[in-house]
Parts: structure tokens; sequence; C-alpha cells
């Protein structure tokens, strides 16, 4: 999908980042990077032209209000404080009231959230609230696990560091958190 990036504005910005930390962007091994860094912006934040709805809209009828888990869906997101990259995996749970998504679908959802300038905090919500909202699921857990690069390539540089953040909405006691955690094991 096409991204409305001003590719050109990047390429002059990423040029005089490079001239202003002293380096030449003229010799071999910098000429081209503006323009690959143009490229990977539009790459990484392809999410904002992208609805979430879509990939939650063809459902499956499901009876039952059994727990549907999908975990280990990898993300790969922007920090919006840094610009760095953080980088993980996500756990998605849900009670279906009546209908299901197919499950590439959600590895779909998270890109969508994913791929924008991000705080994990509100990536974690964002997902919880389109399951929720979307499938009119009964309950949901979002739970994600990241590393941070602004946190373990610079600043207090503490590498290994996860951070996880968790979401719940609608009916999801301790008790089913629990229960789910026990199954994801
Ligand atoms: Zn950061």
């Amino acid at each position: 999908m096409q991204n409305n990036v001003d590719k050109e504005k990047i390429e002059q910005a990423v040029k005089m980042i490079l001239e202003a930390i002293g380096e030449d962007p003229n010799r071999e091994g910098l000429k081209d990077t503006p323009s690959r860094v143009a490229r990977m912006y539009e790459e990484i934040t392809a999410g904002y032209n992208q609805d979430p709805k879509d990939y939650l809209c063809r459902t499956f009828n499901f009876d039952g209000e059994d727990v549907v888990l999908e975990k280990d869906i990898d993300f790969a997101s922007t920090c919006e404080h840094h610009l760095m990259p953080f980088f993980g995996h996500v756990l998605i749970a849900y009670i279906p009231d009546g209908k299901i998504v197919g499950l590439s679908k959600l590895g779909r959802l998270v890109d969508c959230f994913a791929k924008r300038l991000q705080m994990q905090e509100r990536l974690t919500q964002q997902i919880a609230d389109a399951v929720f909202s979307e499938l009119n699921a009964k309950g949901v857990l979002v739970i994600i696990e990241g590393e941070h690069t602004c946190m373990t390539a610079r600043g207090i540089k503490k590498v290994g560091t996860i951070t996880k953040t968790m979401a719940t909405r609608g009916y999801m006691t301790n008790e089913m958190i629990s229960h789910i955690l026990e199954i994801a094991k």
C-alpha cells in the first residue's frame, strides 16, 4: 500500500543530519543513505494508511465462549520519543460473542498499529480496543513484550531489558488471566 510520505523532504532532512554530525553525505557509503532512509520511513509508517476495521470485518460464526488465543505474534515498531525501533511479541486472547476472525488477521491488525510512531503502552491499548469493539468480544487480553533499542543502544544501555505491557477490555477476571497465561506457556 502506498503511503503519503514526502520522501524528498526526508532525504533533505537525513542529508542535514549527516552534515550536522560532521559526515560527508557525498562519500561512497553515504550517498544513497538519504533515499534509503526515506524508503524505510515509508515502510515503517505504512500503518497510518491502514484501517484496522479492514482486518476485522470478515468474521466467522462461532458458538461458545471458549477463549481464542494467539501468541508470539512478531512485531517491529518505532518509538515516537527517539525514532528508534522496538520489537517483540504480542499475545492476543479474546472471548468471542458469536464471531471470530481468521488468525492471520490478528497479525495484520498488529502490523497496522505497529507501523506507526508508537509507545508500547498505546500499541497494547489500540490492539485491545480494536478486537473488543470490532469483534464485539466479551473480553480481551493483550500482552506485549518489547525490547526497545532506545534503551539498549543508547541512554541507560540496558541490553536485554524487556518491557511488558498489558491491556484488558470487557469481562476479563484475574482468574481468567491466570488461566490464559497457563495455556500460553
Ligand atoms: Zn524511545
